[in-house]
Formats: C-alpha cells, structure tokens, sequence
C-alpha cells in the first residue's frame, strides 16, 4: 500500500447527512471475516461498512489500540466514560483518513457476533401502555396496574445466557400450559415477541453501593434493540406467584450494533409527566439531564411492518431503571444487559408485541402470507428502529431479526 498522509482528509462514500450510519452514529460490534473465521474483533459501523477499529488504531499508532484488542467489547466498555469519549473521537476523527480505506469491510462479507459477554440480564415493564393492556387482558375485572406499578420500576431477574445475536434462529420452545383445566406438555402454541430496548452496562460498581440518577451516564455504554421472545401459555401457568421463568428464558433476541448514548444526545427528551411524584431515589424532575429517549420503532413480521412503538412514551426512564436495580445494593458489573420492558404507545398500531395486537389472539392480524394470532415456525420478526441525531440527522440503531424453528 503506498504511504498516504491519514491527515488528507478525503472521506469514504457515505453521506453523513442523510445516512442512518454516518459520522453522527458510529456504534459498535464484533466482526469476523470468511478468511479469518475464528478471529473475532471490534468494529464500527460506518455507512455500509465496518472498521476495524484495533488494526486502525495499531496502525495509527493510537493510545486506545490495547483496549480495542478483544474479541468483546467488554474490557472497552470496562474503561469507563472517559475513554469510550476518548475513543469515539478517534474514531469519528480516522474515518476522514484515506489511510483506513484498508480496515473497511463491506458489511455483507462478514460475520456480525454477539457484541458483548452478557453478565447479568434484568427485564423490565415500564411502559404504562403495555401493562394496562395486559392487565385489561388478563384481570378484565380489576384495575388493569398493579398498586406498585407508578412506585417502582417492576422488573425481573432473566437468562443471561441466553441472549444471542439477531439472527440467530429461534427455536420454538417445550414447556407446560393449561389445556383447559389440565396441564399438558408441549410446543407453546402462543409464541410472541416483545419489542425492547436494551441498555448495557459498562463501567461496574461496588456492592453496597447505590448508582443514583445522576450517574446513569458513567456506568451505561450503549443502547441495543432487543427482542424479548416470550412463550404467553408457559408464562400464564407458571408466572404466580414469582414471575417470568422458562416462558421467556429460551431465547432473548439483541442486535449486532450497540449505539454509544454519546450517540445519542439529541434524541434525549423529558419522560411522561409521572404520578403520584416517585420516591426520592427516582425523583428525576430535578435532574440536569433529561432522562426519556426519543427512538421509534418499526416491527416487521416476514417483511409486513405491524406496529411502530414510540420509545419516547416509556413512563420509566433507563436512568430509572439503574437507580432501582441497585438501590439495594446490588452491584453492577461489565456486561450487565437490562431491558425496558415492551416498547408500547398509547395507539392500536403502536404496541409492541402480539398479546397486544391480537388482544391475546381474539383480533389475529391479517399478514400478506394468512392470519396470525401467535407466531408459526418459519415466521421470521425484525425489529429496527432510528432515533433523531445532530442537526436533522437520523442514526439507525441497528436491527434485530429471528426466524422461528420447530421445536
Ligand atoms: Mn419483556
């Protein structure tokens, strides 16, 4: 390669304005390519491209080269705020040099890995829309909240071993359901998806010690999309008295892409007005810092989008979320994925998951291919979802895709 000056700057083919991956986005994931099955690394996206971001920086003799060394993002992530700044800056800066051209993979020739080691995995149910519907569904007969529900974020300890990489096929999972009155043992006939948000956790904290509102930001990497399949007759037998068990412990969907919350600054937005007022751990209203986040969803099932869940209507922020799931503290480590709950807006066409749009099957919608109350084996579900970037951009953040196999 002839030797180029990395400070021409002549940028590669991408139109930051208009592109969902430009300059403004840049998340990040693992990568290999045909030549090197085996050799995971980390990489940016940019346009329709990924970097590959340690060969970048070795090659640019950049400071951050040793922390990029990894077939994970977790020891990045482990770095702490101050050094995900450091090198998204870097990043943004080398992708104006000529001199990478070399480290640019097109997207379709590679592989996209799970991005991170999934340490502990919590799932919430923080939007308001989603359990009045489901407690409608449900407990038609009394009041469709739980009287906990606007104290405190309500969540659940899932599987993180279990979390694997959009498209990684999703089998139809065995278990127990009522046929009547009776217990049988089978496929679950109810197979949904429960369009979410993930949050990932980089910087860890200290048992004992409490991540307060304001700290969000020091110990949250990034966002992904994630899809929380969900087995509905498994989980109506056996959810009482402790919650989700093996109805939504089989598969838990996230994208290849993690978006950076630096990324993310002008999506942030105020959350819903919130009453009665939180305790003060939760108390956001006099928090610098807005704590909602404006990113839209589309839910497509083989290719037919049926519904678009706004983020932004979400009554419980991440912030939120953290400030609970460590209040009694619990400490957090690198890697911990904890997720919003269904993404579901107040419209019809705005719920997140077929519970909701088929109100449990009664209503089936009406898809190109036939009827679809649950999903069939070979029905494949992509999430995708963008979100408002710097000065009228658009950042993509990624998708999240599953075809659903035989039991
Ligand atoms: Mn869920």
């Amino acid at each position: 390669m002839p030797q180029q000056d990395p400070f021409d700057l002549a940028r590669p083919a991408v139109n930051d304005r208009d592109d969902l991956y430009g300059a403004h986005n840049l998340p990040y994931g693992v990568f290999s390519t045909p030549d090197e099955p085996g050799r995971k690394r980390i990489g940016v996206r940019y346009g329709d491209r990924v970097l590959d971001v340690h060969t970048a920086a070795t090659a640019l003799g950049s400071p951050h080269a040793d922390v990029l060394a990894h077939p994970t993002l977790n020891p990045l992530m482990a770095a702490g705020r101050p050094t995900w700044r450091a090198v998204r800056a870097s990043v943004a800066t080398w992708i104006g040099y000529p001199a990478i051209e070399p480290f640019l993979h097109p997207l379709t020739e590679v592989t996209l890995h799970l991005p991170f080691e999934v340490a502990d995995y919590a799932d919430f149910y923080s939007s308001e829309h989603h359990a009045t519907n489901v407690g409608r569904i449900f407990r038609p007969d009394g009041p469709a909240l739980t009287p906990n529900w606007k104290h405190l974020p309500i969540g659940y300890h899932g599987r993180a071993g279990t979390v694997v990489v959009s498209g990684t096929p999703v089998i139809r999972p065995n278990g127990q359901r009522l046929a009547g009155d009776t217990p049988v043992f089978g496929p679950t006939q109810r197979l949904d998806i429960e369009a979410e948000v993930g949050f990932v956790v980089g910087a860890p904290s200290r048992l004992g010690e409490r991540v307060p509102l304001s700290a969000f930001r020091e110990h949250v990497f990034g966002v992904c999309l994630l899809n929380d399949w969900s087995a509905r007759d498994v989980q109506s037998w056996e959810y009482r008295p402790l919650g989700p068990f093996l109805g939504k412990s089989f598969a838990t969907s996230v994208s290849a892409w993690v978006t950076p919350l630096d990324a993310l600054d002008a999506a942030r937005i105020p959350p819903p007005p919130r009453d009665p007022r939180p305790l003060p751990y939760l108390d956001d209203t006099a928090e610098a810092e807005p704590g909602g986040f404006d990113l839209r969803i589309t839910v497509a099932v083989n290719g037919h989008t049926v519904a678009e869940p706004p983020f932004s209507a979400m009554y419980w922020t991440a912030a939120q979320q953290l400030a609970h799931l460590t209040v009694n503290g619990a400490s957090l480590r690198t890697g911990d994925l904890y997720a919003s709950g269904t993404v579901s807006g107040p419209e019809p066409h705005q719920r997140g998951c077929l519970l909701e749009l088929t109100w449990n099957g009664r209503d089936p919608l009406d898809l190109p291919g036939g009827k679809r109350a649950y999903l069939e084996d070979g029905d494949e579900v992509t999430l995708t979802a963008w979100a408002p970037g710097p000065e009228g951009t658009r950042l993509g953040l990624g998708e999240v895709t599953g075809r659903i196999v035989p039991a």
